[in-house]
């Protein structure tokens, strides 16, 4: 797979830098300036760049397992917070966007974890993987895990992108700069399967298709 990689750098390099070489190079010259952050999963099947259409310089990244942003407070802040820090204050982007998916196994191991009575939460089965994923603990606790398993799934990740959602309005720099309007946040979640994009309501936590 890395000589794969290798062959892949050689023709981004032979080819997207022939075209777009001049963007590169001012990039370089004078920093990034990306407009739009985006908060996604780690899966290696949501690709921003891919699914929005973006080049180098638009899109602001953070990935990590479930796409979560902890509260402000929490002590799990310290990653996810220092990019939110840094793109809100310095970078002054216009828009973060939560962007969760289907299939989520962070979301699933959530689930299992919730579920899993025989397991007591001190005797973990992971190193970091549950801890880091019962930061959305509080997320769950309205979800019927009685109902369809494809339902548990789609209320499930839905309800961790809400909550990492409304967790960015505890970081108080990122609450100033919406009631400033200079920042917008978005709960979006991605279909891969039948590619689709559905975001959540401006007056409630459910979620609509969007439609193109
Ligand atoms: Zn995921």
């Amino acid at each position: 797979m890395v000589k794969e990689l290798e062959t892949g750098f050689k023709n981004f390099r032979a080819t997207y830098f022939e075209k777009k070489g001049k963007i590169l190079q001012k990039l370089a010259k004078d920093g990034q300036s990306p407009k739009t952050m985006v908060i996604c999963c780690s899966d290696s099947r949501v690709e921003p760049s891919m699914l929005f259409g973006t080049g180098p310089g638009d899109l602001f990244i953070v990935r990590n397992v479930a796409n979560l942003v902890p509260p402000f407070t929490s002590k799990n802040s310290v990653s996810t917070g220092a990019a939110l820090e840094y793109a809100v204050k310095n970078l002054r982007v216009k828009d973060i966007i939560v962007l969760g998916h289907a299939h989520c196994g962070g979301v699933a191991a959530l689930c299992k974890k919730i579920n899993n009575k025989e397991v007591d939460t001190k005797d973990q089965l992971t190193d970091f993987i549950e801890s880091w994923v019962d930061i959305a603990k509080p997320a769950l606790s309205e979800i019927d895990f009685n109902d369809k398993k494809e339902n548990i799934e789609v209320n499930s990740e839905r309800a961790v992108v809400v909550y990492s959602y409304n967790n960015l309005l505890s970081y108080p720099w990122i609450y100033n700069a919406i009631n400033k309007q200079i920042l917008e946040i978005h709960a979006w979640w991605l279909d891969f399967k039948s590619v689709t994009l559905w975001k959540k309501a401006k007056e409630s936590d459910a979620f609509e298709p969007m439609e193109f």
